[in-house]
């Protein structure tokens, strides 16, 4: 077995849904990473039965509200010199910019301009749904 629970340097996502990696993977544009990345899925878990884990060899600049768009209660290490230098826990962000775009075809939003800095504030944690600032209607992200 190829030893891959270490690595010197980088980012380790951990105690992602299992089977979610590879969403994660394409939404943050792991493609671009040059160095490792290594994707494991559906690793036991005693918390969660089974999970996923990515680990990026490098420090690679992570969006991290996609990420805890798509992953709330992702544990992201930061690794240096082999060791965890720090630990953040994901959580569902309460406000998004930037990331989201309104549903509402006649939201201002969507006019020709763009809106610098729409906001979308967090209504509904459990079903992961945001309302736009200026319309009120609501938008989830599509993943
Ligand atoms: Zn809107």
């Amino acid at each position: 077995m190829i030893n891959v629970s270490k690595i010197k340097k980088g980012i380790v996502l951990d105690h992602i849904e299992a089977g979610r990696a590879h969403v994660l993977y394409r939404a943050l544009e792991l493609e671009k990473v040059t160095d490792a990345v290594v994707l494991m899925q559906n690793i036991f878990s005693t918390s969660l039965g089974k999970k996923d884990i990515i680990k990026i060899e490098t420090d690679y600049n992570i969006d991290f509200t996609v990420l805890g768009l798509i992953a709330p209660h992702t544990t992201v290490n930061f690794i240096e010199d082999g060791e965890r230098v720090k630990k953040i826990r994901m959580e569902l962000p309460e406000v998004v910019e930037g990331v989201l775009k309104c549903k509402n075809p006649r939201c201002i939003t969507n006019s020709e301009r763009e809106i610098a800095g729409h906001k979308f504030y967090l209504y509904d944690r459990e079903k992961k749904e945001y309302k736009c600032e200026y319309c009120d209607t609501l938008t989830t992200y599509g993943e």
